[in-house]
């Protein structure tokens, strides 16, 4: 069974949670960097405060930042993990990357949650997050697909990328990706 694993897709396209019900039922870590980073909003702290700001206004937070969150969590004896949010652009990518390599951990599997835009839109609006109202969603959209979504060609490239319909029911879902997993 792969478990080493990446979920990729648009913001509303479920990564969170299928990351969360995938992770639980094959023990493995979930690495959200949207959670961790909200955790650290939620501290209300000085590096908070300026995460809240950025992510607010649908952008990404910086790499460094976010790479430093990762790096301290990705350690050489994990069994496994799944990293959901992460990476969201090639520079991302490519020190995700010679990160692995250095701990001998390669990504052995990325999960490409398909969902076409409306229906992103009309759970996004439902979930009611703070970065969720209409004008924040259409830029992280904008954002989704000039930065991240340039990410499936690259994982295809690798040959490592496989496609689920992320379109029916949270179970309906999490069964295909499971078919993929084994
Ligand atoms: P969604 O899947 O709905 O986009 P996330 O929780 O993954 O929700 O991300 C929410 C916000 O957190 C993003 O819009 C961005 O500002 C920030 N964020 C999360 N992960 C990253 C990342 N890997 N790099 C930069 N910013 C990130």
């Amino acid at each position: 069974m792969s478990n080493r694993l990446i979920f990729l897709g648009p913001p509303g396209a479920g990564k969170g949670t299928q990351a969360q019900r995938v992770s639980e039922s094959n023990n493995l870590l979930h690495l959200s960097t949207g959670d961790l980073l909200r955790a650290e909003v939620k501290s209300e702290s000085e590096l908070g405060k300026q995460i809240s700001v950025v992510m607010n206004s649908g952008e990404l937070v910086s790499d460094e930042l976010v790479l430093s969150i990762v790096e301290s969590k990705l350690v050489s004896k994990n069994s496994g993990w799944l990293l959901d949010g992460f990476p969201r652009n090639v520079t991302q990518a490519e020190a995700l990357q010679s990160l692995l390599e250095k701990i001998n951990q390669p990504v052995e599997l990325v999960i490409f949650l398909e969902v076409n835009d409306e229906l992103l839109l009309h759970r996004l609006i439902a979930r009611g997050r703070a970065d969720d109202n209409e004008e924040v969603i259409r830029n992280r959209l904008k954002v989704y697909r000039e930065k991240t979504a340039p990410l499936v060609q690259h994982y295809t490239d690798q040959g490592i990328l496989k496609s689920v319909k992320g379109d029916g029911s949270i179970e309906s879902i999490e069964t295909l990706i499971q078919a993929i997993l084994v």
